[in-house]
């Protein structure tokens, strides 16, 4: 089975440390086509303006893989924050995975948001935990960040996986020394949970860790 990851830049905007920050979203090819993790910025104006952000539509950024969004069979949120999930609407053909507690957060927390990631048709897949969503594909819960964070993990082969963290770590930093930091806002809004999900993550025994706001690939 070949499974092969592609990072996309989908924005920069001002991080939570006042510098720039990338945004990143991740395609994942597999043998029947192509499942994206992550689509990108949206929301509100003003959210926009106040987090300064620069945005690309994703499909200009699927464009430099000389894709379509027509080629994303499936869409992976590894959490409904703005910066995630603000594009999902670009892909109403493809069923959504999102934690069911995750969704019900969102729904809570940030109803302003709603329209961008609860469109009209959008097809959620609603999921319970981890899970298998193709051979090779999965996810798993990863809560500490928000209540309902999954990361990705990616086996393309007998070896070790790819995990793509999502927000459970902003940078290498957070992810290598969880417990020596001071953490920067908003990195976790469960302190406890959050540390015992990056427990989580080193115990899969990753060969490679991908960020979505940090260009570095960390290598085992
Ligand atoms: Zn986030």
């Amino acid at each position: 089975m070949s499974l092969e990851i592609k990072r996309l830049h989908l924005a920069s905007l001002r991080g939570v440390d006042g510098r720039e920050w990338p945004v990143h979203g991740f395609v994942v090819t597999h043998p029947g086509g192509a499942a994206l993790v992550d689509t990108g910025v949206g929301g509100p104006a003003q959210l926009l303006s106040d987090w300064r952000v620069v945005n690309r539509t994703v499909a200009d950024a699927l464009a430099d893989l000389d894709m379509t969004p027509g080629d994303i069979g499936l869409v992976i949120n590894t959490h409904l924050h703005f910066d995630h999930c603000g594009q999902n609407a670009v892909f109403p053909h493809a069923a959504c995975y999102v934690q069911r507690a995750e969704l019900q957060r969102a729904e809570r927390e940030s109803p302003e948001l709603y329209a961008w990631f609860d469109f009209m048709n959008a097809r959620f897949e609603l999921l319970d935990g981890d899970a298998e969503v193709l051979p090779g594909l999965a996810v798993i819960t990863t809560p500490g960040h928000t209540a309902g964070h999954q990361s990705v993990v990616v086996q393309s082969s007998d070896a070790a996986p790819d995990v793509l963290i999502g927000d459970a770590a902003y940078t290498p930093r957070q992810y290598l020394r969880p417990a020596s930091d001071h953490l920067p806002p908003g990195q976790a809004s469960d302190p406890a949970a959050w540390r015992d999900s990056l427990r989580r993550i080193r115990s899969a025994g990753p060969a490679r860790v991908h960020f979505c706001h940090h260009t570095d690939v960390i290598h085992a």
